[in-house]
């Protein structure tokens, strides 16, 4: 039998996010259902490609839809294509462009660890201050592009996205939102690009619920276009980001379930099991269990902050997000601080939640570990 328990491996439940060291994120079975369908032949993958980009540019309300292996391979390639945007022929030097002296704008307080992909196009980042005049002051005949990291937990920088849109539009500068885990809401598939971005990148393998080494990449049919001929299958900077074809047909049974998916059915879900363990744990000496909003990655869903007295318990809150994961079943849970942590519904399978909050009353009572 080939499966995790053969290996010594044991399943993890994930009360903490769609992160990648769990798995990101289960796929359905129409997703499953669709890869086991391409896994049945062979296909021309490049035309693959653009069928399955068509499909979902016209579902997600975009001009044009591209399958990438990840949203971190999608900033390489939207990268890419907004240097060819500005000179055409860059297209055989990558990664070797430094004679192109191009730039990308990214906003210090939108640093993040993903970033560094810009970096493997070989493009050069300037990294600003958030106000309108730093932009304004690192535009030059050398941007390439701007990028905008939405991040709920991080401090915005004071210009607004519709801003830098507006400024880069006058000068043809495409702006490039990296949207990974900005699901839910749904409407962020056609929102940034209806707004103006050039391109939007989002992970297939986070809320979505493809593949997990999927990303999809929405806007400009130019921009998308110009990165094919060095894209996989076809060989150049894109070459290593291979996407196949059960990848392709399993991400666009995801993004078709997503689109027809009860979301407030969804959210009422997390707000059920929200409640659930705050009246669990709220009972517990030296335990405060609360609702908070919006989760992980500002997504509009609630999650669950707990904080704990280490001197009532007896332990900080790593030894008991170390506890969640040796406890049998695993259970992931999303570590804060030493006397605080989350519990996050959005990746429960319905019924898990339960065996959370026992979890939970086992390993915050002050019995032993
Ligand atoms: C998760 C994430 C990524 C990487 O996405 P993958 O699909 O795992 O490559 C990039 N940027 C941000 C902001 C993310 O949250």
């Amino acid at each position: 039998m080939t499966d995790y328990e053969s290996l010594g491996i044991r399943p993890v439940i994930n009360a903490y996010a769609t992160v990648t060291k769990f798995g990101g994120s289960l796929m359905p079975p129409e997703v499953i259902q669709a890869m086991s369908q391409a896994a049945g032949s062979f296909v021309d993958l490049a035309q693959l490609q653009r069928r399955v980009g068509e499909r979902i540019a016209a579902l997600t309300r975009n001009e044009a839809a591209y399958v990438t292996s990840g949203a971190a391979a999608g900033i390489v390639l939207a990268s890419a294509a907004a240097v060819l945007h500005k000179q055409p022929e860059a297209l055989k030097q990558f990664p070797d462009i430094a004679a192109f002296d191009n730039e990308a704008i990214i906003f210090r307080g939108q640093r993040n660890p993903y970033d560094y992909s810009i970096h493997q196009t070989g493009l050069n980042f300037i990294e600003i201050g958030g106000s309108l005049n730093s932009l304004l002051a690192a535009i030059s005949d050398r941007t390439a592009c701007i990028f905008w990291f939405p991040r709920g937990d991080l401090t915005v920088a004071d210009i607004s996205l519709a801003e830098v849109i507006a400024i880069a539009a006058e000068r043809d500068i495409p702006v490039i939102v990296d949207a990974a885990a900005q699901l839910p809401p749904v409407e962020n598939l056609w929102r940034f690009t209806e707004m103006g971005a050039a391109l939007a990148l989002f992970s297939g393998g986070k809320d979505l619920r493809g593949p997990q080494p999927t990303g999809l990449m929405l806007g400009r049919k130019d921009l998308i276009d110009s990165i094919r001929p060095i894209s996989n299958p076809n060989h150049g900077l894109g070459r290593p980001l291979k996407v196949g074809k059960e990848e392709m047909l399993g991400l666009l049974a995801a993004v078709e379930r997503y689109l027809r998916l009860d979301h407030a059915a969804r959210a009422q879900y997390c707000e059920e099991v929200v409640a659930l363990f705050c009246a669990a744990l709220n009972p517990l000496p030296g335990v405060r269990a609360e609702r908070a909003f919006p989760n992980e990655a500002g997504q509009p869903l609630p999650w669950c902050l707990v904080s704990i007295v280490p001197a009532v318990l007896g332990r900080s809150a790593d030894d008991i997000v170390t506890a969640f994961l040796a406890h049998e079943p695993a259970i992931a849970v999303s570590p804060l601080d030493e006397t605080q942590f989350h519990l996050n519904p959005m990746t429960l399978n319905p019924g898990e939640e339960v065996v959370v909050r026992d979890a939970c009353l086992r390993l915050l009572g002050s019995g032993p570990l």
